[in-house]
Parts: structure tokens; C-alpha cells; sequence
């Protein structure tokens, strides 16, 4: 991410921000205590390389609010990673996770770095000293990372043990999103996907009392398109378009995710399914006349350019930001019901809390249980969120994400308060 464009994701957070303030009714002093992060660490992490060079790397841990319990979030390994991106990520996390019912508060981390052209050995090193930057800020009752963009559960297992090594406190609950022999879940991967689908249904059973036998076009055909796919298809839902970077395939019959998946993963892309009616262009899968729409692949998709022409009535973001601010308020005024990303992919954070908690209470939960778990919590917040947006605000002038973000805001205010801070 370019610095301009760091800054924009910035402003666009603040942004979020002081609209939820205002929807509440809160003073210019709120907006102004929950705006800037409580604390921002930046390391150097210098790397002897193959070469027998030594390279410096830069990193950031941002954590941005604790009122509601230990910061959470992310580490992202990038080479476009700024200050400015993980401030404003881990300010999104606050919401995240206030609006999931965690006891948790935000955090974000990256280090700039393209982590492809590392061998493993190097990979390992700035893994474990980046861990070295911030081990004393961090624990499991203070800040708790996880995987983001490009890091992975053998990274979080290098830095969990780099934190061993330095304070002598072998514990799992430091770091989420671990191997399974570590403590980690094999829930994880179809976490995401698996909560969009929840909430897809959740929202649909709101709408038309049911998501069985309504269609459904996916964007996007990775971990959390496919498993979103396979989970509708399973509760019934007919997807009849996905896609992904090179197209998509419609079948107004319906497609079996499974046997999709298996084409893409052994030529590289859904289009080479021979089953499907026809081939279709990303632009048209968005364009297609289905009842739910599933952007999950990159951001800003939909945009008041294509919004005019979009025909679904229920769109779930399973991707970060595939809806502008601009399309998210016109098709709302529309009465197009979009379930906001930071409600509809909250599986993966939802399922590291429940990792989280098994590693304190010693390994206790089954993989089944976990899943549960993680299906009753998708519910009971998409639910909440649903009748916060029908109850404190009006459906028509305020949309869903208007609703989310309010709601998130408004226990993480209520929390300060408590607290004396507020
Ligand atoms: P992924 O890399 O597994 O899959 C991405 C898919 O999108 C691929 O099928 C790719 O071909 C397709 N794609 C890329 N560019 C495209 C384009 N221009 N048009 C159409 N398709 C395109 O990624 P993922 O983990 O599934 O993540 C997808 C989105 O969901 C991202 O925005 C990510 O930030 C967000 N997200 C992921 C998770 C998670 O746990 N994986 C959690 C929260 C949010």
C-alpha cells in the first residue's frame, strides 16, 4: 500500500468512526478518545540473509484500544505495510471484536517485507525478531497476534516459541491461529467462509423466512468464496454463479462447489468447469439476478459506477471493503440489505478466541465444539446487529453497517465509561 493510500484507509477509519459517533449522539470529546491508538511500537529487525548480508526490516505493532480486554489482531507480513495501514487496521479490529462479543480490545501488526523471496531460515529469523521487538507488550492477557495477509500458522508457531525462549513462559494462548499440534484448530480454515454463510442465512431468514432454494453468485473462489459456496450449497441455498481471477461460470441449475473446487485446484481456475451453462466475466457475475451476492475477493467492487445495475437484494461482504461508502449508502437507500465485512468475516477472529480460551483451559475443546461455537456466535451478532438496525436506527436511511459499527462503538464507549475513562 502506497503511503497515499495508507492515509486514505486511515481517514476512511476515522471516517467510520465519527459517523457512529454521530448515529449515537456522542460529544466531539468520544470521537477524540477512541481516534488515536494507546500505543504504537515500531522495531527494527535486522536479518542476517543466506548471503551472509545483514538486512534490516521495519515493523509496527499498533495497539489501538483495551477498554474491553487485551488487544487482538493480526500481524501481516507485506512489502507495501505502512504505519499509517496498521493503525487504521487495528482500529477496525476494535469494532471487530466489540461487535463479536469478544473480551477482547483491537491490535494490528506488519512488518514491511515481501516474504516470498525469503528463504525459510530467513523467514524464520524476522519472524522471531520481530518477536523480540515487541515480546514485552504482548502476552496472552495483553495483546494477542494472529495470522493476516502472507503470515501462517508455522510462523505464529516460531514466534509463540521466540516468546518462550525470552520471557521462560511456555504458553499457547500468546498467539493464535497455530499449527493443531500447538494448540491451533483445524476449524480455522473453514472459519470465515463458513461464518459468511451464517450470516448469509441468518440475514435471509430475516428477509424470506429461509435461505433454502434462493440463489446465490460468489466473487471470488478461495477460502473464504469456497467454503462460503459449500456451506450454502449444504444449507440448501442454489449457487448458480462463482468466480474468480481469470472469470466465472453460471449454471442457472445450480454448480456443486465441491467438484469446482476440485477443477480450480487442479487447472488453476473455475472457468475450466465443463458442467457449468456458461462462462460469464467477473463484471457480469456482480451484474447477475440473484437473490444474494457474495463479494469475496478484493475491495471496492461495487461502486456507484455498477450499483445501478446490481440486482441482488441481499449482498454479504465476505472480503474486506468489496462495497464503497457511496454504493453501500445508495443501495441501502434502495432497500438492498448488505451484511458489512466487519460482521459477515468475523469467523476467523471468533474462532481464535475460542483457540484462545481452549489453550488457557488446558486443550478441552473438540474440533466439533468449536464449530458450534463458532456457528451460535455468527448467529446471536448478526442477529443482535439485525435488531439494533431495526430497533435504534431507521432500515432505508441508516444501513446495516451503519447499525454494526454503531453497535461496536457504543460498548466499547460504554466499557470506557465503566472503566472511568469516559
Ligand atoms: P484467497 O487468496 O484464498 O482467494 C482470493 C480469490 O479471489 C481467488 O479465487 C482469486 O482468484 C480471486 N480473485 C482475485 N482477484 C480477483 C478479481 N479481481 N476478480 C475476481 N476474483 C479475484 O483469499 P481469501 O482468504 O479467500 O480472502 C478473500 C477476501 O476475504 C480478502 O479480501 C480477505 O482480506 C478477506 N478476508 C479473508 C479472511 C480469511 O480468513 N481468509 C478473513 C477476513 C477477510
Amino acid at each position: 500500500m502506497s503511503f497515499t493510500d495508507s492515509r486514505r484507509l486511515l481517514l476512511e477509519a476515522e471516517k467510520i468512526l465519527r459517523r457512529a459517533v454521530e448515529l449515537l449522539g456522542y460529544s466531539e470529546d468520544v470521537y477524540n478518545a477512541l481516534r488515536l491508538p494507546e500505543r504504537v511500537i515500531q522495531v527494527k529487525i535486522p536479518v542476517r540473509m543466506d548471503d551472509g548480508r545483514v538486512k534490516v526490516f521495519i515493523g509496527w505493532r499498533s495497539q489501538h484500544n483495551s477498554a474491553l480486554g487485551p488487544y487482538k489482531g493480526g500481524i501481516r507480513f507485506h512489502p507495501a505495510v505502512t504505519m499509517e495501514e496498521v493503525i487504521a487496521l487495528s482500529m477496525m479490529m476494535t469494532w471487530k471484536n466489540a461487535l463479536a462479543e469478544l473480551p477482547y480490545g483491537g491490535g494490528k501488526g506488519g512488518v514491511k517485507v515481501d516474504p516470498h523471496v525469503l528463504s525459510k531460515r530467513e523467514l524464520e529469523e524476522l519472524s522471531r525478531g520481530y518477536m523480540r521487538g515487541i515480546y514485552k507488550y504482548i502476552g496472552p492477557d495483553t495483546d494477542i497476534p494472529a495470522p493476516d495477509v502472507y503470515t501462517s500458522p508455522q510462523i505464529m508457531a516460531w514466534m509463540m516459541d521466540e516468546y518462550y525462549r525470552l520471557t521462560g513462559e511456555n504458553k499457547l494462548g500468546v498467539i493464535t491461529g497455530k499449527p493443531k499440534l500447538l494448540g491451533g484448530f483445524e476449524t480455522r480454515i473453514i472459519a470465515t467462509g463458513f461464518g459468511v454463510a451464517v450470516a448469509a442465512r441468518e440475514a435471509a431468514k430475516k428477509m424470506w423466512g429461509g435461505v433454502e432454494g434462493r440463489t446465490v453468485a460468489i466473487q471470488g473462489y478461495g477460502n473464504v468464496g469456497y467454503y462460503a459456496a459449500k456451506f450454502l450449497h449444504e444449507m440448501g441455498a442454489t449457487v448458480v454463479a462463482v468466480s474468480d481471477s481469470r472469470g466465472g461460470i453460471y449454471s442457472s441449475k445450480g454448480l456443486n462447489p465441491d467438484e469446482v473446487k476440485q477443477v480450480k485446484s487442479k487447472t488453476g481456475s473455475v472457468i475450466n468447469y465443463e458442467n457449468a451453462e456458461k462462462r460469464i466475466t467477473n463484471e457480469e457475475l456482480l451484474e447477475l439476478d440473484v437473490d444474494i451476492l457474495i463479494p469475496a475477493a478484493i475491495e471496492y467492487v461495487i461502486t456507484e459506477e455498477n450499483a445501478p445495475r446490481i440486482k441482488a437484494k441481499l449482498i454479504v461482504e465476505g472480503a474486506n471493503g468489496p462495497v464503497t461508502a457511496a454504493a453501500d449508502e445508495y443501495l441501502s437507500q434502495r432497500g438492498v440489505v448488505i451484511v458489512p465485512d466487519i460482521l459477515a468475516s468475523a469467523g476467523g477472529v471468533i474462532m481464535s478466541h475460542i483457540e484462545w480460551v481452549d489453550n488457557r483451559i488446558g486443550g478441552w475443546i473438540s474440533e466439533e465444539e468449536a464449530r458450534r461455537k463458532l456457528e451460535e456466535k455468527m448467529v446471536r451478532i448478526t442477529l443482535a446487529v439485525w435488531e439494533f438496525w431495526h430497533s435504534k436506527l431507521e432500515p432505508g436511511k441508516h444501513s446495516m453497517r451503519d447499525a454494526a459499527y454503531s453497535l461496536a462503538v457504543k460498548r466499547v464507549v460504554e466499557a470506557m465509561q465503566l472503566r472511568g475513562l469516559l
